[in-house]
């Protein structure tokens, strides 16, 4: 392990990520086909998406629609003349033995994302990540092994489902940038509401391309293309698998041969799927069956007007009117329910930094815990900004909220109604706190003579034995206050 990040640091890394986004489009890219995920086998097809003879496709005005407001999102340069292309390959999802999809003329050419890095310090810094293009093609079937004794079965329902892929120039150098620009990328997408960016469903999917070069080399080395990566987490992974591969075999004086490989999650390890020799041949060629056109520029405004405030924005706005750190700023925005939770919280006047605080902590630990997401949580926004405000005007401790926030959660009664019926409200009485102070001195001399003997910890088990002895009222600062006063007065 040591040798290998030696090693690794001889080189850079190099990667471009393939990203093939479901479109959310009630019927198919060329039939009125429906999209719904989960249908008996077979059952969402027509003879368009069947390719049987004669069968003519026409293609869906909403998945074009949603093609272009991800391509305006991206900074890409939106095609004026579009055209679709047949890439022809033989297999059984396949069953008119070639794709529709998009060679020459895709619909977004050009553009770029923003991704947002985590350095050493905590701070975050800016990286521009280029697109090389976003084109629409249809889906494939899927073929079923499990569960079949003989042969292998299909499932068409997939088929003529609408997919735009996104390229990415190869601007990524590390497994964490990859997997910070997937993040990005899904915050996008969910933004636009043009996909529902389900991994298990298949809504999302990856390959990635990985290539390593010595550190200073202007070429880039040879590549590998991995494929079957089923979560951000997996692509992270296998890409690592690969560095760590590429790298022992340059350092042995052998070369990378361009293949393509299969992430397996289980082993951890890729596995050769085809060498470049035995890549396909694709052969694409205009899809005659559906002619050029031109997409007026009036239509590609009225597609930009429709776009929402998209989350780097988002997250420079709460930075600038709420006063957030970038980091919290951006770990909100990146899930878009949980930054329209966090702003419907502060609009009931509780403070910016302690509501993301304890959106970020607390409540998500408890949503995580019952596996609820944060549209249903049970502790509304208004619910939580009242806890907020209670701690803000010292009503009670961070620490009584701690327990309060589960009972919320828990009962669904306001915290407010807890504090009052619990007595929770903090004691802020000095008088009050100096006796518990007294108490607890007077019950703990060896600590006392301790904390005399220098000893900082001691000062530290006092607080809690006043804390106890208050039953975790007192409020903490004052506490502190009193009880180093104390111990000074008497030394
Ligand atoms: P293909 O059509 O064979 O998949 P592309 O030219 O479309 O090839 O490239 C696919 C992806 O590979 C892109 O995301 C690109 O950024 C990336 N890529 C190209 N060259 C390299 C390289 N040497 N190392 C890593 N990634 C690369
Ligand atoms: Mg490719
Ligand atoms: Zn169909």
């Amino acid at each position: 392990m040591t040798d290998n990040s030696r090693l690794t640091t001889n080189y850079e890394t190099v990667i471009g990520l393939e990203v093939h986004v479901q479109l959310d489009t009630k019927s198919k890219l060329f039939c009125a086909c429906p999209t719904t995920f989960g249908s008996e086998p077979n059952r969402n097809t027509c003879p368009v998406c069947l390719g049987w003879p004669g069968s003519l496709p026409v293609l869906n005005e909403q998945a074009l629609k949603f093609a272009v407001k991800t391509g305006l999102a991206l900074n890409a340069e939106i095609a004026e003349r579009l055209k679709f292309d047949r890439k022809n390959y033989f297999y059984p999802d396949l069953p008119k033995a070639y794709q529709i999809s998009q060679f020459d003329m895709p619909v977004n050419k050009g553009g770029h994302l923003l991704i947002d890095l985590k350095r050493a310090d905590g701070s975050l810094e800016e990286k521009r990540i280029g697109i090389t293009r976003a084109h629409l093609e249809e889906d494939a079937g899927k073929l079923v092994h499990e569960g079949v004794k003989d042969g292998s079965l299909v499932d068409y329902n997939r088929g003529g489902i609408p997919l735009l892929e996104i390229v990415s120039e190869p601007d990524l150098r590390s497994p964490e940038e990859a997997y910070a620009y997937l993040l990005a990328l899904k915050a996008v997408l969910e933004y636009l509401e043009v996909s529902d960016c389900n991994m298990e469903e298949g809504s999302l999917r990856c390959d990635a391309n990985v290539s390593i070069r010595p550190k200073g080399e202007a070429k880039f080395g040879t590549r590998v293309e991995i494929k079957n990566l089923n979560s951000f987490k997996a692509v992270q992974k296998a890409i690592q698998y690969e560095v760590e591969r590429h790298t022992k075999v340059l350092e042995s004086g052998e070369k990378i041969s361009q293949e393509t490989r299969l992430w397996n999650d289980d082993k951890g390890q890729t596995f050769l799927m085809r060498s470049k020799e035995e890549a396909h041949d694709y052969r694409y060629f205009p899809e005659p069956d559906l002619v050029p056109f031109t997409l007026s520029r009036e239509s590609v405004e009225k597609i930009r007007a429709t776009l929402p405030e998209l989350p780097a924005d988002r997250a420079k706005r709460l930075i600038r009117d709420h006063g957030l750190s970038p980091y919290d700023a951006y770990t909100l925005v990146q899930d878009r329910k949980l930054a329209n939770y966090f702003e419907a919280a502060i609009k009931e006047k509780a403070g910016a930094k302690l509501t993301s605080n304890w959106i970020q902590s607390e409540l998500l630990a408890l949503l995580n815990s019952k596996k609820i997401s944060i549209e249903n949580s049970p502790v509304k926004p208004a619910d939580l900004a009242g806890l907020v405000r209670l701690i803000e005007n010292n009503t009670i401790s961070g620490k009584i909220a701690k327990d309060v926030l589960p009972e919320m959660f828990e009962t669904g009664k306001s915290a407010e109604a807890i504090v009052k019926e619990k007595g929770l409200v903090q004691v802020t009485d000095t008088k009050q706190i100096e006796e518990a102070v007294d108490k607890a001195l007077a019950a703990n001399p060896k600590s006392v003579e301790d904390f005399r003997a220098g000893k900082q910890q001691a000062l530290g088990f006092l607080v809690g034995q006043v804390m106890k002895e208050t039953k975790g009222k007192a409020n903490p600062k004052m506490v502190n206050e009193i009880l180093e006063k104390k111990l000074k007065i008497s030394t």
